[in-house]
């Protein structure tokens, strides 16, 4: 119980491309970026492992971004020619740069399985890897190529990565994570398709599927729109939704909002990552506000349901920081773990 993981990013080293920066370039390419990956994986698994969490995964250090990763092993994308969008509803900013649709969508092959198959040999923990979730892509991409309906859209992305998640559970990865952060944006959206298309990604998955919803990276945009927001009640018109579909596990963010956590007894039967780990700060928790924060949930999570988490991903923090994160994580679940007795 109170078994502990992240989100999935963490920072990469700055051999690899500049920390702090989303969307950060290599800084080598070819065999030597790849030999450079592999390195930077080992390294983040090894840096879990010691912090002390259950679940861990290989960093996202082979993708400059959560999203592109994905894309740029897809026909019909461009994610270096980008676009200009309004995009999360233009709650952060009026316009983001986005990647381009420009042709027929197809995936030649796995994306991501090499990277699943080289974290599994380099682990014994449980393994996760993260996929972007159908309605995140869609609002996360300029559409030149189709011009149809988002539902459309992101069913054709759901086939791709349901195909993708297949194979990456086949290779052993044991928890496949779609990070659909839109499902904190457009909630009617979630009932009208969005449910529905993470549904097909997750069909048939033989590892646990998990949804990822936060309010967003530690960006100051992102910072700049949380403190000034007052409605914290997106969860609750997503969880109701979530806890009738087929998801094994639910991550939320609740240390840096100003989520109620009562709204989490809505997904009863579902595990519950719950978010003890503000990402949009350099300060370090202490394990004893990690722990404060976990008790909180308790009277709304029975505790072998609750798996102590970060907000988000850590990519936008500093390494020592993301290292000190993750040690207070593992620590304050441990407070907790030994005042239940267990
Ligand atoms: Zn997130």
């Amino acid at each position: 119980m109170l078994q502990t993981t992240i989100v999935g990013s963490l920072p990469k080293p700055r051999w690899l491309s500049d920390p702090n920066v989303l969307r950060a370039p290599w800084r080598l390419k070819g065999d030597e970026l790849h030999e450079a990956q592999d390195d930077a994986v080992r390294l983040a698994l090894i840096e879990q492992e010691e912090a002390g969490l259950d679940v861990v995964c290989d960093g996202e250090q082979r993708r400059r971004h959560y999203i592109w990763g994905f894309l740029e092993g897809l026909t019909g994308t461009d994610t270096e020619k980008l676009a200009e969008k309004r995009a999360r509803g233009g709650r952060y900013s009026e316009s983001t740069p986005v990647a381009r649709i420009n042709g027929e969508v197809t995936r030649p092959g796995p994306v991501f399985l090499e990277a699943v198959r080289f974290a599994r040999a380099h682990t014994k923990h449980a393994l996760k890897i993260t996929l972007p979730g159908p309605m995140t892509i869609v609002d996360s991409v300029l559409d030149e190529h189709y011009r149809s309906d988002e539902k459309s859209l992101a069913l054709r992305f759901a086939e791709l990565l349901n195909a993708e998640a297949r194979e990456l559970a086949a290779a052993g990865a044991d928890v496949i994570q779609f990070d659909e952060p839109c499902f904190n944006i457009y909630v009617d959206k979630v009932k009208e398709w969005g449910i529905e298309a993470l549904e097909r990604a997750m069909a048939g998955v033989a590892a646990k599927k998990a949804v990822h919803i936060c309010y967003g990276y530690g960006t100051p945009l992102v910072l700049k729109w949380k403190k000034q927001n007052r409605d914290w009640g997106h969860y609750g018109f997503t969880l109701p939704l979530l806890a009738e579909s087929g998801v094994d596990q639910v991550s939320v963010e609740c240390a840096a909002s100003g989520v109620d956590v009562s709204v989490l007894a809505a997904l009863r039967g579902k595990d519950v990552m719950l978010g003890v780990i503000d990402v949009g700060t350099e300060e370090v928790e202490s394990p004893a506000k990690v722990a404060e924060r976990i008790r909180a949930a308790l009277p709304h999570v029975p505790p072998e349901r609750l798996m102590p988490c970060t907000d988000c991903g850590l990519v936008p923090r500093s390494r020592a920081a993301a290292l000190g994160k993750m040690r207070a994580l593992a620590e304050g679940a441990a407070m907790v773990r030994r005042e239940l007795g267990r």
